[in-house]
Formats: structure tokens, C-alpha cells, sequence
């Protein structure tokens, strides 16, 4: 039978950690009961010692979580575990997770103290938490650099003293797959309580290498029957192992791992990295295995078409096994005829072959000047063709003048798709600000700003820079997204953008139906 293995995700308390990040209460509940419907065994939900706000995350996860284990994080400091217990007073499953470095450089530099200091202070830490709880964790902080004699004698008496898991960390990301295997490998050779009194093992790695999974996968190889990850990697620095880089690793090379199951739900992992990912603001890299943005595009044209005649001839996986509803083609200047009719029909429209290779001509040219092109692209090659030219604003001119003693102001002008050019002028409150009402006044189109956000595309000087923002206007909302070598101009490209397709939704609706409300 295979061995389960518990997934612990420490996304709120060592994600949490992640330069950049921080939730709020309620962020950190909804992420908690999101973790729960993805099926982990224990989420660590805070460390309440540091601050009222993990104290109050870890109290308030722990009372509304029925089937998860709640997990907070204590120093062997008798006012850490208290303050611990006192959060997790009404847990369903409550752990205490207790830890003390060992390593001689933490010794030698951070505690100046000796290594029979530090058992002792573990062990009566670990007792003070078994006296709280039944579960109780204990790690050995920097335990990959811990020599292996210390980290027998240290988990010995930790488990004399209660401990009923205990996690070796690869603290500082050190430790390389074949070495950090052996840890596990040896503890299980050396003492035997381990297997007799049901102990469980567990890794806890980092990214420092770019080797987290792959050392969490060879500890589980070598008997840790619980491995700690999070969302999307995050984590102090380079971050932890990816929750669902692992999990998909077992799941996809089930022949390989097939001895190790995992009770997660994958069609959840997509929905929690959205969500992580929104809510700490750290957004994921495009090419991050699994759940990043091109992880299933094919952009080849000899890439797409084998796709289009059987998936697995370049996809591994499918990305709905993840939950994300169907896979991202990415049409490029690679693309062929075929890609480009598949989406034009996945898009709902039905054209004749003629029509069809005339928006191929068009997709092309665009293609040569746009490196990806997108739906919303191909909805406009569409239309025009179509002769179903909707009325929509384009950017014409820009000014805009800011500075740190004057109010900002923006001279805009669009024309409309009949020619129509308009011209306004806004003050604001920064130069986007005054380049937004300017286009608000021009389309009459009435928006809230949600949210906006500007990266590099490339680097260097001349870079570059992507715009997005999302607008609500009635209760839709709506995304768009500029590109432009000036990034107030990829601004004002993206908030247009928005706007247009709120045109367009507005023009579907009233098609469809009279208005009911003004
Ligand atoms: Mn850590």
C-alpha cells in the first residue's frame, strides 16, 4: 500500500515571512479555508508570539477549521509556547511546533551556547507544549548543517520528551538531494523508536539553490513521511518548496512515486495560487512550473499543431487535473493557419475560408509587430473584418505635466473608429489620475479604478513596460492592459482598453435586451 504523506503548508507563517508580503485577517482566513478544500493535513497558520495579528490569525483558523490541523509556531521559550497554546485554546486539531537551532555556526555565532544546553532547552520546551497539547512538533533549526551524531542525540530525547513529529530543516537552502536524503535515511537506520513509537519525519526545505522540491522529494524517498511547502514557493528569500510542484511531481509521475500518496485535491491548486498570488501581491513568474501564466502555452507552431492533434504529444499534464479550465494557446508569428482557426472557433464565431485568410493575413502583420497575440486581438482582426466595426476610442496624442509642487495635468485626444477626434483636458491628482478623467470625460464612460499595476517586459533603459488595470463600472469588471516604451502612455493604453470592452459589454447587453434600470 502506499505510504500517505502529510502535506503541511506553512504559506501563512513562513510565506508569510516573504519580503513583500503581508495579509490582512481576513486574507489569511480566506486563504486557510481555501487550503483546507485543497486537502492539506496541517496548515501552520502563524507564529503568535511576533505579533497580535499571527496570534489572533492562528486563534481564529484554529477555531474555524474542523478537518485541518491548525499549527503555530513557538521558540523553546516558555512565554512562546503560552502564547501558542493560548491561541490554539480552541482548535479542533491543535499542534504546537517547537523549534531551536543546532547547527555549530548557530551555536558558535547566534546562542553562544553549548549543544547539551541546547537538548535540554528543547526537551523542556517540547514538554511544556505536550503538556498543552498531544501533537507536538519539534525542529532543529539549521538541521541540515547539524552533523548527524547531534541530530540522533537532539531527536532522541525530544521524542522521550513528546515529540511526535520532527521536521530536519534545510533552513538556508544548503542541503543538495542525495545529502539531505541520507539525514532521513540514517535517523530511521539509528533509531528505532522512530518506526516503533509511529514518529513521523518531516522536510522543510528552501529555494535557495532552486532545490527545494527536489530535496523535499528525496527526504520523502528516504522515509519523511510529512513534507512542509507552500503556494507558489513563497517564503523567506528564494522561498519553500512548492506545494504544487511537489504534489504534481508525485502525481504525474505516479509509475515513479508510486509508493507515496498525498489526500490534496489538484484541482484546487490552481484556485489557491490565484488566490495566494492576488492577496500577498507577490505575483507568480510566468514560466513557474504548474501555475504560471505560460506554463501550459505552446507557442511553436510544430508545438501547437501536434497539440491540436493530441495533447500529450507536447503536455504532460492536463491543466484541469490543476483547475484551470482549459489550456492557454498562445498565438505568436509562429502560429499557423490550423491555431488560428481552433481559437476562432473556440471564440464562438464561425467564418468561411475566405474570411478566414484574410484575418490570417491580418494576424500575421499584427504578429510581427506583437510578440503574443491575445483573444481580444483576435476578436478586433474578427471584427473588422466581420464589418461588425464597433464604435471604439483609440489614443491619438498624450501630454501630460507632474511635478512634486505643481498639480498634475493631462491633454489627451482619442478618435473614435468613425475618425472622430476629441480632445480634453483634467487636472489631477498625479498624472494618472489626470489622464484617466481626461479619457472619462471623453468616452462619458463613468469607471471605478480597482486595481493597477506596471512591470517591465525587458530590461535596460528603453524597457518595455506592460500597464494593467481593472476597472468596475456597474458591477462588471473588467481588465486591460497597454504596452508601451512610456509606461504613463501603456497606462492610459490599458485604462482605454477597459473602457472599450465595457463599451462592448454595454452594446451586447442592450442588443440582447431594452434596459430594465437606467
Ligand atoms: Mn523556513
Amino acid at each position: 500500500m502506499a505510504t500517505p504523506i502529510r502535506i503541511f503548508d506553512t504559506t501563512l507563517r513562513d510565506g508569510e515571512q516573504s519580503p513583500g508580503a503581508s495579509l490582512n485577517h481576513e486574507e489569511k482566513i480566506e486563504i486557510a479555508r481555501q487550503l483546507e478544500a485543497l486537502g492539506v493535513d496541517i496548515i501552520e497558520a502563524g507564529f503568535p508570539i511576533t505579533s497580535q495579528g499571527d496570534f489572533e490569525a492562528v486563534k481564529a483558523i484554529g477555531k474555524d477549521l474542523a478537518q485541518t490541523t491548525v499549527c503555530g509556531l513557538a521558540r523553546c521559550v516558555d512565554r512562546d509556547i503560552e502564547r501558542a497554546a493560548e491561541a490554539l485554546r480552541s482548535a479542533y486539531k491543535p499542534r504546537i511546533h517547537v523549534f531551536c537551532a543546532t547547527s555549530k555556526i548557530h551555536l558558535d555565532h547566534k546562542f553562544k551556547k553549548p549543544f547539551e544546553t541546547i537538548v535540554e532547552m528543547s526537551v523542556k520546551g517540547v514538554a511544556k507544549a505536550k503538556s498543552y497539547v498531544d501533537d507536538v512538533e519539534f525542529s532543529p533549526e539549521d538541521g541540515s548543517r547539524t552533523s548527524i551524531d547531534d541530530l540522533v542525540t537532539i531527536t532522541k530525547a525530544v521524542i522521550e520528551a513528546g515529540a511526535t513529529t520532527i521536521n530536519i530543516p534545510d533552513t538556508v537552502g544548503y542541503s543538495t538531494p542525495a545529502e539531505y536524503g541520507a539525514i532521513f535515511r540514517q535517523l530511521h537506520e539509528r533509531l528505532p523508536e522512530i518506526e516503533a513509537k509511529g514518529i513521523v519525519l518531516s522536510s522543510h526545505c528552501h529555494n535557495d539553490l532552486g532545490l527545494a522540491v527536489a530535496n523535499s522529494l528525496s527526504a520523502m524517498q528516504n522515509g519523511a513521511k510529512q513534507i512542509e511547502c507552500t503556494i507558489n514557493g513563497i517564503g523567506e528569500r528564494a522561498g519553500n518548496a512548492a506545494l504544487e510542484e511537489l504534489v504534481m511531481a508525485m502525481r504525474t509521475r505516479a509509475d515513479f512515486y508510486e509508493n507515496y500518496t498525498t489526500s490534496i485535491n489538484t484541482k484546487e491548486i490552481y484556485k489557491a495560487s490565484r488566490m495566494v498570488s492576488n492577496l500577498t501581491g507577490l505575483s507568480v513568474q510566468r514560466n513557474k512550473a504548474i501555475v504560471g501564466q505560460n506554463a501550459f502555452a505552446h507557442e511553436s507552431g510544430i508545438h501547437q499543431d501536434g497539440m491540436l492533434k493530441n495533447r500529450d504529444t507536447y503536455e504532460i499534464m492536463d491543466p484541469r487535473s490543476i483547475g484551470v479550465p482549459e489550456s492557454k494557446l498562445v498565438l505568436g508569428k509562429l502560429s499557423g493557419r490550423h491555431a488560428l482557426s481552433d481559437r476562432v472557433k473556440e471564440m464562438g464565431y464561425t467564418i468561411d475560408d475566405e474570411t478566414l485568410q484574410r484575418v490570417y493575413d491580418d494576424f500575421k502583420s499584427l504578429a510581427d509587430r506583437k510578440k503574443e497575440v491575445y483573444d481580444e486581438d483576435i476578436e478586433a482582426l474578427l471584427d473588422k473584418r466581420l464589418g461588425e466595426v464597433r464604435k471604439l476610442w483609440e489614443l491619438r496624442f498624450l501630454r501630460v505635466t507632474a511635478g512634486t509642487d505643481e498639480t498634475a495635468m493631462a491633454f489627451v485626444e482619442l478618435h473614435d473608429s468613425a475618425g472622430v477626434v476629441q480632445k480634453e483636458t483634467a487636472h489631477g491628482d498625479g498624472p494618472l489620475d489626470a489622464v484617466f478623467t481626461a479619457i472619462q470625460r471623453i468616452t462619458g464612460v463613468t469607471v471605478t479604478l480597482e486595481e493597477f499595476t506596471t512591470r517591465a517586459i525587458t530590461g535596460g533603459k528603453d524597457a518595455q513596460g506592460e500597464a494593467s488595470v481593472a476597472i468596475s463600472h456597474h458591477g462588471h469588471k473588467v481588465r486591460g492592459r497597454g504596452v508601451s516604451t512610456d509606461v504613463i502612455e501603456a497606462a492610459a493604453e490599458a485604462y482605454l482598453s477597459a473602457i472599450n470592452r465595457i463599451k462592448t459589454i454595454d452594446a451586447k447587453a442592450s442588443e440582447q435586451e431594452p434596459a430594465a434600470q437606467p
